[in-house]
């Protein structure tokens, strides 16, 4: 089978490329390198030990979309092509709703006639937005907070709409809790551009010495120590559920929503003191105000991907700690080291 993965130069994408091939599926990357750069394929082609068909294009972009399905029998799109950083999307709403929501409907449009009905979608815990408990069940009520968020719940509610109009779809809307983690060849991880907006960068780049310290967002939550409680999901765990899903996706009567997280909740601190044992470096840090928007604490109830999808994380904080330690150290500068 061959499968188009959009966005698939970028973080979760390259890690779901290399077990896709590793699992028998034919890739086609499609990305437009606005936040990826070419030598993340390079590196995934060395992993897999064969070269990948990449087009560079823009999922706006109807004349791009066809090129790839003119040249490709595709049978599966996994869609991670998207704009995430949640501050920038306070900032440029427009660009948001443009890339993320018009980019999937647009790519949806394509599909369809080129008669390619099989679609996994990247959505976000985000959509729970500030949950009246945790462990967080798939049928949470929905809100979204700030303008990804809701470019997120938007194309859910697009898909679901797309497969009213005709239920040859198969859909799987897969919610990621806080990817983390690298590949353990070290040689591909998250390389964010910047100053990072997410946890987990902001403490490697401290322990590796590019950050003075890390600004703990708030120590007086209803948590363990005070800090923001996360469920923090390797990402090779994360592209295996992916995987699991394609697998099944032919199965599927309806549209399928499924969180991918650990059940497990860990606070800002305690991700510090692991991080600092996994990388033998003190990881500096200051308690600074809450971010704003920030919810206390956010972790799944991942029954469901067990029960439907015969999926379950696998690796733990200690793994993931070292395996992003082993990237960020052997990468300083990220890809263009
Ligand atoms: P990423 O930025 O590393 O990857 C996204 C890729 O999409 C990049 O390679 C980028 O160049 C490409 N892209 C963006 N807009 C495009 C467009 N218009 N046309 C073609 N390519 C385009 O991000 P990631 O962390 O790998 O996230 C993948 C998906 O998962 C995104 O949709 C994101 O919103 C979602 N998600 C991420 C997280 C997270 O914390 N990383 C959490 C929940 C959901
Ligand atoms: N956080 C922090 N300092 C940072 C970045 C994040 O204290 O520089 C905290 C944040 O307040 C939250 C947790 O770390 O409690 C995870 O934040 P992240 O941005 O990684 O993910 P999200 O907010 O999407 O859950």
């Amino acid at each position: 089978m061959k499968i188009l993965v959009t966005g698939g130069a970028g973080y979760i994408g390259s890690h779901t490329t290399i077990l896709l091939i590793e699992a028998g599926y034919e890739v086609v990357i499609f990305d437009n390198f606005s936040n990826a750069s070419k030598e993340s394929i390079r590196r995934v082609e060395a992993i897999v030990g064969k070269e990948i068909a990449v087009i560079e294009g823009d999922i706006r972009s109807r004349e791009d979309l066809r090129k790839v399905f003119m040249a490709h029998k595709i049978d599966a799109v996994i869609h991670f092509a998207g704009l995430k950083a949640v501050g920038e999307s306070v900032e440029q709403p427009l660009r948001y709703y443009d890339n993320n929501v018009n980019g999937s409907a647009v790519l949806c449009e394509v599909m369809s006639e080129y008669n390619c009905k099989s679609i996994i979608f990247s959505s976000s815990a985000t959509v729970y937005g500030d949950p009246h408990t945790t462990p967080i069940l798939e049928n949470f009520p929905l809100s979204a907070t700030n303008p990804y968020g809701r470019s997120k719940l938007m194309v859910e509610e697009i898909l679901r709409d797309v497969y009213v109009s005709d239920s040859e779809w198969k859909i799987v809307l897969l919610r990621y809790f806080n990817p983390v983690g690298a590949h353990a060849s070290g040689t591909i991880g998250e390389d964010p551009n910047g100053l990072p907006n997410n946890l987990m960068p902001f403490i490697s780049q401290t322990a590796v010495g590019k950050r003075e310290y890390l600004s703990v967002f708030g120590n007086d939550y209803d948590t363990v120590d005070g800090t923001g409680v996360r469920d923090y999901i390797h990402v090779v765990d994360l592209a295996q559920g992916h995987v699991n899903a394609l697998d099944r996706i032919k199965n599927f009567k309806e549209p399928m929503t499924i969180n991918l997280g650990t059940g497990n909740g860990y606070s800002v601190l305690e991700m510090v003191e692991a991080f600092e044992r996994a990388s033998e470096k003190k990881v500096s840090y200051k308690i600074a105000e809450r971010r704003a928007g920030d919810i206390a604490t956010c972790f799944a109830d991942p029954s469901y991907a067990k029960e439907v999808l015969d999926w379950e994380a696998k690796r733990g904080i200690d793994e993931m700690c070292e395996d992003v330690w082993r990237w960020q150290s052997q990468n300083p500068s990220g890809y263009i080291s």
